[in-house]
């Protein structure tokens, strides 16, 4: 939207009425001019959604505009919670990281209210010390990183997301399933992960 006189775009609301269709009375905040506008926000459509909570996941709708446009990493409400979308599938079953609600077969999402839980396998030369820790899911993994987990400092040299196998780069705690890493001999670690271990299994 933008003031008709001057072009502006920031804008204040001083009225909206409606629901389907909203009427709104605007109030140009560089040159004083007030305008009304009409915008469609479209309908309610049930929108599946697949929400995982660590290990669970459960099959759930919830109600988007049509008109709306999702992205991976923005927030919905799930069931009261928030939780943040991990992934989008559209109707040709492809995954995109964004999409036009109306496009969406199915939204994947995890709670975001709940710590991320990731995995982390450190190779000993084919012996595979496994941990699963929990980390804010904001916190981001980096390949090339130094750790430090119980006694064992490893560097990261591969991750595991939701949708694929990283060689480089970094990755949040929400979408990582799985940090790979190697013992490195040096005393000089980023983070300490040891407070985090949730579950110790050896495999
Ligand atoms: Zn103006």
């Amino acid at each position: 939207m933008k003031c008709p006189v001057c072009g502006s775009n920031s804008l204040e609301v001083i009225k909206s009425k409606g629901k389907k269709s909203k009427e709104l009375l605007l109030k140009c905040e560089e040159c004083g001019n007030i305008f009304r506008e009409v915008v469609d926000v479209g309908k309610l459509v049930d929108t599946r959604v697949v929400v995982s909570e660590f290990e669970k996941s459960h099959k759930t709708f919830i109600k988007l505009y049509e008109d709306k446009t999702i992205y991976t990493g923005d927030l919905v409400d799930v069931d009261g919670r928030k939780a943040e979308i991990t992934s989008i599938e559209n109707k040709r079953g492809g995954r995109v990281s964004k999409s036009s609600v109306d496009e969406v077969e199915t939204i994947w999402a995890s709670y975001a209210d709940i710590p991320a839980r990731v995995g982390i396998s450190v190779d000993f030369g084919g012996r595979i010390l496994s941990h699963k820790v929990d980390v804010n899911p904001e916190f981001e993994f980096t390949i090339g990183e130094v750790a430090k987990i119980g006694n064992i400092i490893f560097k990261i040299n591969s991750l595991k997301t939701l949708e694929r196998k990283m060689r480089k780069g970094f990755a949040r705690a929400s979408v990582t399933k799985r940090v790979y890493g190697r013992p490195v001999d040096e005393k000089r670690f980023k983070y300490d992960l040891t407070s985090k271990v949730v579950v110790n299994e050896e495999e």
